[in-house]
């Protein structure tokens, strides 16, 4: 069994926006350009999790109650572990697009702070989570049809059946 660090949503979210600050910052003191930095280092760093809202609206389409929301009712009912922002795959391509774009400075930094600050969002998750790293790939969850009982350890499943079944799920 792993280590489980089991932190609330608020401390597991300041966690992120801290990363997110602080990547930013880096390359935006690098480059000198620390208020895009700081916007990109947000959007890649900590609005990535907005997919979980998305994974929502996919779910049950276009209705929202917080409460299920909080409750991760989304990946509860589905089954099913999306997450389309979360995934290393994106990386490479933002790295090759700012190389590409790489006469349009401005352009070009904001991609790699976002790819830089997503990574760092990745690896957090894969830590706080405790996730093996594969799993915040798009490919290795395709291979496994997103599945969540594929994708989650035993414990992890099981603490799924039972949230499900606290809440009357079946
Ligand atoms: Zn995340």
């Amino acid at each position: 069994m792993g280590f489980e660090l089991d932190l609330s949503l608020p401390l597991h979210l300041s966690i992120h926006f801290f990363m997110a600050l602080l990547s930013g910052l880096v390359f935006g003191l690098i480059f000198k350009r620390i208020r895009l930095g700081l916007i990109a280092g947000i959007l890649g760093g900590f609005l990535i999790d907005l997919d979980h809202v998305l994974e929502y609206f996919f779910v049950f389409g276009l209705k929202f109650n917080l409460t299920d929301f909080f409750n991760g009712l989304q990946f509860l009912t589905s089954d099913k572990i999306w997450l389309i922002f979360h995934g290393y795959e994106y990386f490479p391509l933002l790295i090759f697009l700012a190389y590409f774009l790489r006469k349009k400075e401005a352009f070009s930094f904001f991609l790699i702070t976002l790819a830089f600050a997503g990574f760092v969002h990745l690896i957090s998750d894969s830590y706080i989570n405790n996730f093996p790293p594969k799993n915040y790939s798009i490919i290795y969850r395709a291979s496994k049809n997103f599945s969540a009982p594929e994708l989650l350890s035993p414990a992890q499943w099981e603490r799924n059946l039972k949230a499900k079944a606290k809440l009357g799920m079946e």
